[in-house]
C-alpha cells in the first residue's frame, strides 16, 4: 500500500468516515428476534405480555395494595376522586357531553375539576393547553411567594432600623461592628446591602438576650 505524502495529510479531514451501524438490542425473550424498547430488555409485545402476567399472578396483592392507598387518601383527594368518577360516569351514561378546549378549541380535551363540590362545572381544556396553564399558575405561586418574603424583609429591616436607632451609642456600635465584617475578612461599607443585612441579622440575634438580661441603670 502506498504511503500518503506528509503535506496532503490534513486532507484526511476531509474524508468521509463509514455512518455507524444503527444499535439494535435483540429482544431477550426466548425466540423472540424482536427489538428491544429504549430502556427496556424486551421488545413491545413480550413486554405487554410479561406486565399481563405479572398482573395475573399478583392480582389479590394488586387489589389489597390499591384498597390500602385508597383507604389511606386524605379528604382533598378523596373529593377531587370522588368528583372525576360522577364525571366519568356522567359522561358514560350521556347526561353530560365534552365541550371544545377553552384555549384552542381542539375536541381532543379532558375535563378539569376545580371544585369538587361542584363537579358540573367542568373545564375542558387539552392536555397542551392544561399544560401551559399549570405551568403558568406555578410561576405565579412562585412570584408570589418571593414578592410576599421580600415585603416582609422590608418590614423586618424598617422596624430593626427604627429600633438601632434608639440604642445608646455603645450598644449601636457593637452592632454596626459585627455589621461591618463582609466575607473573607472583608470590610463592608454602611450602606452595603449586605451590611444592612448583617445589623438586621445582629440587632435581632442580640435583642432577645438584651431583653433577658436588662443593663443595670
Ligand atoms: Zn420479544
Ligand atoms: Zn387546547
Amino acid at each position: 500500500m502506498p504511503f500518503r505524502p506528509l503535506d496532503e495529510l490534513d486532507d484526511l479531514d476531509e474524508i468521509e468516515l463509514p455512518k455507524p451501524l444503527p444499535l439494535r438490542r435483540i429482544c431477550s425473550a426466548k425466540a423472540c428476534r424482536g427489538t428491544a424498547r429504549p430502556g427496556g430488555r424486551h421488545c413491545l409485545a413480550c413486554h405487554a405480555r410479561a406486565v399481563r402476567r405479572y398482573r395475573d399472578r399478583h392480582a389479590q396483592q394488586l387489589v389489597t395494595r390499591r384498597r390500602d392507598a385508597a383507604a389511606l387518601r386524605d379528604e382533598a383527594t378523596r373529593a377531587a376522586d370522588s368528583a372525576r368518577a360522577k364525571l366519568a360516569m356522567a359522561l358514560r351514561r350521556g347526561t353530560m357531553r365534552r365541550g371544545l378546549c377553552q384555549i384552542c378549541g381542539t375536541t381532543d380535551v379532558m375535563g378539569v375539576v376545580e371544585d369538587p363540590q361542584r363537579w358540573r362545572d367542568v373545564v375542558w381544556v387539552c392536555r397542551r393547553d392544561r399544560d401551559v396553564a399549570r405551568e403558568r399558575q406555578v410561576e405565579a405561586q412562585a412570584q408570589l411567594i418571593a414578592s410576599r418574603e421580600r415585603a416582609a424583609w422590608a418590614e423586618e429591616r424598617t422596624r430593626a432600623l427604627a429600633a438601632i436607632e434608639l440604642l445608646p451609642p455603645d450598644e449601636r456600635a457593637r452592632l454596626e461592628a459585627l455589621a461591618e465584617r463582609g466575607p473573607a475578612g472583608m470590610r463592608l461599607s454602611p450602606g452595603a446591602p449586605l451590611y444592612v443585612m448583617n445589623l438586621v441579622r445582629a440587632y435581632k440575634a442580640w435583642c432577645p438576650l438584651r431583653d433577658a438580661a436588662p443593663l443595670a441603670p
